[in-house]
């Protein structure tokens, strides 16, 4: 990106601030939208909060997200609140109210109140109500259960009475908390009039009668490493649940969402939420909508962050030497090695060619794609090679990039034709002119691997040993 003098800063203010996701969220947009904004990460302690906020209006600073411990309290530094983080009692956005678009009214109406500033959104509950909205989960008439009565737990219940659920139960280990979040929101007359709110004691979940219920995991257990935990483990209750959504977005799958889907139920985590409180918060600082083609790359930027893979993919032409390099980097780093072509061969009970003439193409690309997933959610420490018409497809680019760092092994189209010419096997050069098609091919094909890879590797050289060193101190 480039910075100079119109660049702007956005960020965020907490404590701690260093494992915070949002610089991928919000550069990655600002990178792709060609958009000149920054987003930094600002360590702030409780004392300096008025000052940090005070002073990053002066910097001329677009706009803050706000995290623990300073969610509630940066309220008293704002010039206004919008009215659901109000309610919730959280603010995670600020954004910037210019001194300039106030001067009318300052003129207009003298008054003592300041009218420039930041005002403050939570754009947490409306990233949880986008992506309930986006798995078309609809509250509106159901019965919601949502398992624990914290910060996050506040934010779903007041999304649940925007939605119009009939009865919200909110169930706590300490039950005061519970009550003290029903209270509060009872007094919203308008919002709750359709939604009846009971806090439970966590113990009495079988209380419950309702059926096909749509429950909110908002406690912090589960959260990796503590992967097996679960808050409730018994089947009686799960055998209620129709969708379970899980706060929690690491692990992936989680043991409530296992249980919820062992029995019957559909299970999310919220990972979304994550990344549209993020969009979300980018849309209202620079007053635009997000294209979703970008909101779809940043999320896959996002399961890479969070669900980091070990794996190593090889992309690129025939003859690029993906077989070779990728065989001896097994040996050199002691990991497995997979040929997708040769998975997907053993997988079908056919070579590829007959795939292409017995099931069509189209077949084929959907177990390509399948193939990926089932690769993705399972496999670790293993080199990949991969088919070369593999990556051209985004959805499959994008899938690639989930398993592992991609490299692309690159060569000029002369070197490749050198090293694929004698060979019999490549059914695409059989043709009168198989220099061209390589060049035709390369000319459509490049700037789709160079998309796909996160490195490019030059393998000119034909030196294996110095591809490797290449690849694995780039990895
Ligand atoms: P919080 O305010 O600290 O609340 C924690 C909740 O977990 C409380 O209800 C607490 O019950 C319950 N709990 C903790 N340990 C428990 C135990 N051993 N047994 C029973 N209940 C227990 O946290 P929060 O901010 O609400 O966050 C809750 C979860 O949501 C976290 O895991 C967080 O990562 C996740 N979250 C995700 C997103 C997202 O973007 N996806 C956004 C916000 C939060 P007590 O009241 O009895 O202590």
């Amino acid at each position: 990106m480039k910075i100079n003098g119109k660049t702007r800063l956005i960020g965020l203010i907490g404590n701690p601030v260093e494992h915070t996701l949002s610089p991928i969220i919000h550069n990655g947009i600002s990178e792709r939208m060609g958009n000149s904004s920054v987003y930094v990460p600002f360590k702030v302690e409780k004392d300096g909060l008025a000052d940090a906020v005070a002073g990053a209006y002066e910097l001329n600073i677009l706009g803050m997200n706000v995290t623990v411990p300073h969610k509630n309290d940066v309220m008293n530094s704002l010039i206004e609140v919008d009215e659901a983080a109000k309610q919730i009692g959280a603010v995670n956005t600020l954004v910037r109210v210019e001194r300039t678009d106030v001067e009318t009214q300052e003129n207009n109406h003298l008054s003592d109140k300041k009218t420039y500033g930041y005002k403050g959104y939570n754009t947490d509950m409306l990233g949880l109500q986008r992506q309930i909205h986006e798995d078309g989960i609809l509250l509106k008439g159901n019965t919601v259960v949502i398992l624990g009565a914290g910060g996050a737990a506040k934010a779903v219940v007041y999304m649940c009475l925007l939605e119009g659920a009939s009865k919200v139960y909110i169930l706590n280990r300490t039950l005061e908390k519970a009550i003290a979040i029903a209270e509060d929101m009872s007094h919203l007359q308008d919002l709750a009039k359709d939604t009846c709110i009971v806090p439970l004691p966590l113990a009495e979940y079988s209380a419950i009668s309702e059926k096909d219920l749509i429950v909110f995991q908002s406690t912090s257990i589960g959260l990796s490493p503590n992967v097996e935990d679960v808050v409730l483990d018994d089947a009686a209750f799960y055998e209620k649940v129709k969708v379970g959504i899980d706060l929690i977005y690491n692990p992936a799958n989680t043991k409530f969402m296992q249980l919820v889907t062992a029995h019957g139920g559909v299970a999310y985590n919220a990972l979304k939420m994550l990344l549209y409180q993020g969009v979300i918060a980018y849309e209202l600082w620079h007053d635009l909508k997000v294209p979703s083609e970008i909101v779809e790359d940043i999320y896959v930027d996002l399961k890479r962050a969070v669900y980091q893979k070990d794996n190593i993919v090889l992309i690129g032409f025939m003859g690029s030497g993906k077989t070779t390099i990728g065989q001896e980097l097994a040996k050199r780093l002691h990991m497995q090695f997979l040929d997708t072509d040769a998975y997907i061969e053993e997988k079908a009970g056919k070579s590829i060619p007959a795939i292409f003439e017995e099931d069509g193409e189209e077949y084929f690309r959907k177990l390509e794609t399948s193939v990926l997933e089932e690769l993705r959610d399972g496999l670790h420490n293993t080199i990949v090679s991969t088919g070369g018409g593999m990556p051209l497809r985004k959805q499959n680019a994008n899938l690639l990039k989930e398993i592992g760092k991609v490299f692309y092994l690159t060569a000029a189209n002369q070197v490749i034709f050198d090293r694929v010419k004698g060979g019999t096997n490549r059914p695409l050069l059989k043709c009168e002119n198989p220099y061209e098609k390589v060049c035709a091919l390369m000319k459509e094909r490049r700037p789709l691997y160079e998309n796909a890879a996160d490195y490019l590797v030059d393998t000119n050289c034909n030196d294996i040993d110095e591809v490797c060193s290449e690849i694995i101190n780039k990895r």
